[in-house]
């Protein structure tokens, strides 16, 4: 899971996936082009199926 951060709303957007459209829920504001943040590990809330580029460790 990644977020992207909306600069019209100053809020973190939260998705499972990291390609295609991304459109801010809450203003509807367009984060396709925005860069990939990753969760923190307090962010995390059911991700244990989620794989990243990294390994578990
Ligand atoms: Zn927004």
């Amino acid at each position: 899971m990644v977020k992207k951060f909306c600069p019209k709303c100053r809020s973190f957007s939260y998705s499972a996936k990291t390609q295609g459209r991304w459109i801010c829920p809450s203003c509807g504001y367009d984060l396709t082009l925005k860069p990939i943040l990753m969760l923190e590990q307090s962010d995390r809330t059911d991700v244990s199926q989620i794989k990243t580029s990294q390994a578990k460790k």
